[in-house]
């Protein structure tokens, strides 16, 4: 197991010294995550980091939930084209450098018990470990413990990291949480977060506008909070099992 532990300051407001000079990775499930729970904090504190890089680790290909049926060709084309556009968009705005991992998603129903569930985690950790991006990062932003609103692909996003943070070089790993415990709450005023999320807003084909503000699974992340739980690293993990 990884032995990741701190007594982290309880509900502190980030400052720009958390992550001066820090070399920052996010690790996030799906196109348009590392905008609704971390926006706010990348573009709020981008400058004052020496580098920053997004890792997307499913692919556009893949639906991330049951509701979102794939649409037929051309449109399914024009809706990936529109999500890494705005993916591209956001990196962009963030200066930021980007992975794609093309991992498909997990069932919506897939618990932390099933087999696949494990498999998918152990892909996962092997892909990012690949990518060599965490042998010189100071910090990891990634998926809470419960995937926020309780998505298996964020859960198991979560757990490779995890894992691979024992075995690597990041020294702490912040995970989005919510208005539960948090170490962290980042009050923003949301414009910079907005304009983030606003590339986004056209990624469906339907003619509809993507609005987390009114979806309840995403709403408590478009407002003036971000959380974050804060765990520093030992150094003492192997691969997960
Ligand atoms: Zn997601």
């Amino acid at each position: 197991m990884c032995a990741a532990s701190k007594d982290p300051p309880t509900d502190r407001q980030p400052s720009p010294a958390h992550l001066a000079g820090a070399r920052v990775r996010v690790v996030v499930a799906h196109f348009d995550d590392e905008a609704l729970f971390c926006g706010a904090l990348l573009a709020e504190m981008r400058p004052v980091m020496a580098h920053l890089h997004v890792v997307v680790v499913t692919s556009v290909e893949t639906t991330s939930a049951p509701r979102e049926v794939t649409a037929p060709l051309p449109l399914e084309i024009e809706r990936r084209r529109r999500r890494v556009a705005a993916f591209d968009a956001v990196c962009c705005d963030l200066d930021a450098g980007s992975s794609q991992l093309h991992i498909p998603n997990l069932p919506q129903t897939s618990t932390r018990q099933d087999a696949n569930y494990q498999e998918r985690v152990r892909t996962i950790w092997a892909a990012v470990r690949q990518t060599g991006l965490f042998t010189d990062a100071d910090v990891v932003i990634t998926h809470g413990f419960t995937g926020e609103y309780g998505h298996p692909q964020h859960r198991c996003v979560h757990d490779a990291v995890m894992s691979l943070a024992g075995s690597t070089g990041p020294t702490e790993i912040w995970t989005f949480s919510a208005s539960g415990p948090a170490d962290l709450t980042y009050r923003h005023d949301t414009r910079a977060k907005s304009r983030l999320l606003d590339h986004y807003r056209h990624q469906k084909v339907d003619g509809s506008l993507w609005l987390p503000e009114h979806d309840p699974r995403m709403r408590e992340w478009t407002g003036v909070r971000e959380w974050y739980r804060i765990q520093r690293v030992v150094n003492d993990c192997e691969s997960p099992t």
